[in-house]
């Protein structure tokens, strides 16, 4: 049903596929599966484990997102933009830890 639809989807804002990118596309999908460009380094990453995708964390403690493709689906628009408030908290978490509010 047209209404149930979420208010990003099928807009221009919610996804952009930048083929002249030097990396394009920077990690490996399906032949034909649409490539969004829009969340090019993961807004996420700094949920740490908490982002939902598929990371692992090197022996040298850098969590490496290679073999992740969660933001760059264009049907993961509504899933990233949601987290927002989480990135928002885990920031103000942050700051008051380091006695800056
Ligand atoms: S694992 Fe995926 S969702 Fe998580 S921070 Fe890395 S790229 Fe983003």
């Amino acid at each position: 049903m047209e209404e149930n639809k979420p208010y990003w989807e099928g807009k221009h804002f919610a996804f952009y596929s930048n083929k002249a990118c030097e990396y394009y596309p920077c990690h490996k999908v399906p032949e034909g599966q649409d490539f969004n460009c829009l969340f090019c380094y993961c807004p996420l990453y700094m949920l740490g484990r908490a982002c939902g995708g598929n990371f692992k964390y090197l022996d040298s403690g850098i969590k490496d997102c290679s073999g992740c493709t969660l933001p760059h689906k264009r049907e993961n628009y509504g899933y990233i933009a949601e987290k927002f408030q989480a990135i928002a908290k885990a920031m103000a978490d942050q700051e008051q830890e380091d006695g800056q509010t």
